[in-house]
């Protein structure tokens, strides 16, 4: 048996896995055309022409109207300025509560602080990982106003019960697709069952303009107030009629660049063929680590469902396996190849929400006077989102283009080794690891 990478042995891999992000002739051809303009931003904070930015801002926004069969599409510098203008564009504000989930990069809960409403968590089920519908319906009270639903790794959300539960009570739903382009729930593309989908470019995305992302919706209404508050709508709203609402529109400068947009129209067009890889590979994998029988099971994706596999989530069974996850991943890691425990700290137990401090010293929004209750935060409140973080899941993100069949094949070869020898690692304390995106 060979010794492990860990213990001062050989390493199953030697040399680094591609990195992921794939720009090329077409993303070239498209800045280069920017450059030629000599026009970086085509954005003006008034009304006229560049209200709505320039040329190449204007076509990938068509380019996502089409592609998700929707009337709007607002691009945005990140996405967490996309969800910051999702909520403030429904109304959402003081006072107000936004039901979320832990388990999700920090952005999806801090947009409610941006916001000044109060995040709700509830917590996830553990054959999606995302929210569980009955801890939605459980968390309601008559403050709350909205969802924000994440479509986690990739994989859609409950939708279907979300819905109706929003639709029961009378509530906004934004879904979160920052790890979900093109994944398809029941028929229907995430980011266009609720009332409006975001999604991120951010450099470690499916696709990528280093920073970026773009919102979608079919209301008019609120696209209208989406493109003002991504362009100081403060400029603006001494021109709209009298009797329109103002509400949130101080407006914040979330406006995409040309550059940005131009590569962001060479990157879509590249998003089926990327995502496809994704599927091909995670499937290989998930067949090589399910013959190693081993107690760490790869997620299955739900029926009628695509995930698009922004990461493989697994399953890990301390028993069964019979050392820790947290050593296991060491190991693994050891052998050089990138896995990772548990993903991100569930939102719930960061001191911001723990401690209760956002804006300011003095608490808010946390202790609004419009909101007028207490709401509190910390260990023991999410269970299947803390059990998961600490003990039952492991994550890789090496199913992207351009690896092949043959790195699959060296994860599981790492895998394997590692459970070989895991009598070796007895001794090994390992720290928790998470990889935040
Ligand atoms: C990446 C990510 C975000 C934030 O995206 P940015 O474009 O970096 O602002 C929000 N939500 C989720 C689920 C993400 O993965």
């Amino acid at each position: 048996m060979a010794k492990l990478a860990l213990l001062g042995g050989e390493k199953v891999r030697n040399t680094p896995f591609p990195s992921h992000p794939v720009l090329g002739k077409e993303e070239k051809k498209e800045i280069l055309e920017v450059l030629k303009t000599g026009v970086l931003s085509g954005f003006v904070a008034k009304m006229g022409d560049g209200f709505l930015g320039g040329p190449k801002v204007k076509k990938l926004e068509e380019e996502f109207c089409k592609y998700f069969n929707v009337r709007h599409a607002i691009t945005i510098n990140s996405a967490t300025a996309g969800l910051h203008i999702a909520l403030a564009a429904t109304g959402i504000g003081p006072g107000d509560e936004v039901i979320v989930t832990p388990y999700t990069m920090s952005a999806t809960s801090t947009s409610i602080l941006m916001a000044n409403a109060i995040p709700v968590f509830a917590d996830i089920e553990d054959e999606t990982y995302g929210l569980d519908p009955k801890k939605v319906e459980q968390a309601i009270s008559d403050k709350t106003k909205a969802i924000i639903v994440v479509h986690l790794f990739g994989h859609p959300a409950k939708m279907d019960e979300i819905m109706a539960i929003a639709r029961k009570h009378n509530l906004i739903v934004i879904e979160d697709c920052a790890q979900a382009p093109g994944a398809i729930y029941n028929g229907r593309f995430v980011g266009t069952i609720g009332r409006i989908g975001i999604f991120s470019f951010n450099q470690h995305k499916t696709i990528t303009t280093g920073e970026g992302g773009v919102a979608i919706t079919n209301d008019e209404n609120f696209a209208r107030r989406m493109r003002l508050i991504r362009n100081h709508a403060e400029n603006i709203v001494d021109s709209l009629p009298e009797e329109e609402s103002i509400v949130n529109l101080i407006g914040w400068n979330y406006r995409m660049t040309e550059i940005e947009a131009a590569i962001g129209i060479g990157q879509f067009h590249k998003l089926d063929m990327l995502t496809e890889h994704r599927i091909g590979l995670a499937n290989y994998l998930s067949d090589g680590i399910n013959k190693l029988k081993s107690g760490i099971t790869p997620a299955k994706v739900s029926a009628r469902c695509k995930s698009v596999y922004f990461v493989l989530p697994m399953r890990y069974d301390e028993e069964k396996v019979g050392i820790a996850r947290d050593t296991f991943v060491k190991a693994v890691v050891a052998e050089g190849v990138a896995v990772a425990a548990g993903y991100a700290k569930p939102q719930h137990l960061r001191r911001t929400y723990r401690e209760k401090i956002g804006y300011g010293s003095k608490g808010c929004p946390f202790s609004c006077p419009f909101y007028g209750k207490e709401i509190r935060y910390g260990k023991g409140m999410l269970p299947v989102a803390e059990k998961l973080y600490n003990h039952e899941l492991l994550i890789t993100s090496l199913c992207h283009y351009p690896l092949k069949k043959s790195d699959m094949d060296d994860i599981v070869r790492a895998f394997e080794k590692v459970l070989e020898n895991k009598d070796d690692l007895k001794d090994i304390k390992a720290q928790q690891g998470s990889m935040v995106k």
